[in-house]
């Protein structure tokens, strides 16, 4: 893993990365990096987030149809998404959950893990689902 060079932006972005633990995408990152330095742009916070990401020093989230989002915990957790608003939070010390890999072979890849991701509806939704009444 190659060492990540801290300059002082990428530290206010890990910062403001580390101080939610919403997951947010690359543009509430850099919203919250706004606050801190005023002069940072959307094209530094995208550039940022890769080369912390490929150092290890964040998690990149990276879902088919959805949008990218960052996660500053580094620790091995699962995650659990709200399939109304895309909401992601943490589980941490979930069971094991044993997902065995694909028996035959995939053309084109080459597989090296499996990831679990729970379904549910966060709170807010779920009032919301529970407001609108029986479909
Ligand atoms: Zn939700
Ligand atoms: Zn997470």
């Amino acid at each position: 893993m190659p060492r990540t060079r801290m300059t002082r932006q990428r530290m206010i972005i890990l910062e403001a990365l580390q101080s939610v633990a919403s997951h947010p995408t690359a543009n509430e990152i850099f919203e919250l990096a706004r606050r801190k330095l005023p002069s940072i742009s959307l094209g530094t916070v995208y550039r940022n987030l890769d080369i912390l990401a490929e150092g290890g020093k964040i998690l990149c989230l990276n879902r088919a149809g959805a949008q990218k989002r960052f996660d500053g915990a580094v620790r091995r957790h699962h995650h659990v998404r709200c399939t109304a608003c895309g909401r992601v939070s943490d589980i941490f010390d979930p069971p094991e959950v044993h997902t065995p890999l694909p028996e035959k072979p995939v053309p084109g890849f080459s597989i090296h893990g499996v990831e679990v991701e729970y379904l549910g509806l966060c709170l807010e939704c779920e009032a919301k689902q529970r407001s609108k009444g029986p479909l």
